[in-house]
């Protein structure tokens, strides 16, 4: 008997749908679209939720990156340090703010900016650091805030997948100068569209970066200074609010969903390991030396996976021009990693599914 095809995710509605519904019909008949009073709300909000004094929405993840950057003064002639394992998007953020991304590699279990190649990267021009909280767990920031300080660099985290993540117990986004969210519809906190924000505990850096996002307004008509276009809808913003009273609940959900995961899969499969009980699990990758194969044996069975990610940034030719050190742990990390199921919808039995499945191929490998 064939089971139904597992998606890999569920973007639709569940049981937040009517409070979705609500806030958008309020927003319409309210008549009010572009920055107002759900952004404001909102912003006070997801400040709040994340353990920060200032929240400010933007339009996108990437756009909260480059505009902490560039709130906290990074620009031409800056170089920033950014993981060779990421989405594309970290390194992309840093060359819109106009400085240079410097790959350096990751720790070789965790996925994560490692401190010592990341120590290794700084040179005179170098001005922050960018560690990634990846697949929601958090980068060592005990070892880089060392690295930070010994170098005078700022640290400005990418949080786009570790909403409600902390590092040793401090909320990300909140050791140096600021982090950098999305709600990318498949971000753990999504919008039905695009969506971010940046948070910080320095009242001057949320003021720039409201001014940045505004086209560099001060008054109505009046740029200070060359801002860019980078606002939160209203509607996205009541949306987010409709969400964000779940998102604890949708976090212990996927925090006990990935534990299932971890009792029930073979052998033959090695997740990426929990080193920080503030991990939020956007994602869970697993390592598998034959991933190509086992990707394809599961989606023979209906289980949807997706790799995060294919390429390393090094390699990517979009960066080409920046001459990027190869980074080993980050190649082989993309030609192993492979991501499963896991979203607050799934229960128990899909992961018994998917366990099952992976054992399957583990059987179909023995040789007769
Ligand atoms: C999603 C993501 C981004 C970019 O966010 P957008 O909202 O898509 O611009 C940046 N960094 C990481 C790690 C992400 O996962």
């Amino acid at each position: 008997m064939n089971l139904p095809p597992l998606p890999f995710v569920d973007l639709r509605p569940g049981e937040d749908a009517a409070d979705v519904r609500t806030a958008i019909d309020r927003v319409i008949a309210r008549g009010w679209f572009v920055l107002g009073p759900e952004v404001e709300a909102f912003e006070a909000e997801f400040a709040a939720a994340s353990g920060a004094r200032h929240a400010v929405g933007v339009a996108t993840g990437t756009d909260a990156i480059t505009l902490l950057l560039r709130a906290a003064g990074i620009g031409a002639g800056d170089e920033v340090i950014v993981p060779a394992m990421t989405a594309a998007y970290t390194g992309l953020a840093v060359i819109a703010a106009g400085a240079r991304p410097v790959f350096a590699d990751v720790e070789a279990e965790r996925i994560t900016l490692d401190a010592s190649a990341c120590a290794a990267a700084v040179t005179s021009k170098t001005r922050a650091i960018v560690p990634v909280h990846l697949y929601g767990q958090s980068a060592d920031m005990t070892a880089l805030q060392r690295v930070a300080q010994r170098h005078s660099l700022l640290l400005i985290e990418d949080c786009c997948q570790a909403h409600l993540g902390t590092a040793a117990g401090v909320p990300v986004g909140t050791t140096g100068a600021g982090g950098a969210f999305s709600f990318y519809p498949t971000k753990n906190l999504g919008a039905l569209g695009d969506g971010g924000a940046v948070i910080t505990n320095d009242a001057s850096i949320a003021d720039r970066i409201r001014r940045l996002r505004n086209g560099g307004q001060s008054d109505r008509y009046h740029h200070v200074v060359a801002g860019i276009n980078s606002r939160l809808d209203e509607i996205q913003a009541a949306i987010l609010r409709a969400k964000l009273p779940r998102l604890a609940a949708a976090t212990a959900r996927r925090r006990s969903l990935a534990a299932a995961y971890r009792r029930q899969l073979p052998a033959s499969v090695t997740p990426v390991p929990e080193l920080d009980a503030g991990h939020v699990y956007h994602l869970f990758p697993v390592r598998s030396p034959e991933r190509d194969a086992f990707q394809a044996h599961l989606r023979t069975l209906g289980v949807e996976t997706l790799i995060h990610y294919p390429v390393a940034l090094p390699q990517q030719p979009a960066f080409s021009a920046f001459a990027p050190a190869d980074c080993p742990y980050a190649a082989r990390a993309a030609a192993e990693v492979l991501s499963l199921p896991l979203y607050p919808r799934l229960d128990e039995s899909d992961i018994t599914r998917v366990a099952d499945a992976a054992r399957a191929f583990q059987k179909g490998r023995v040789p007769a």
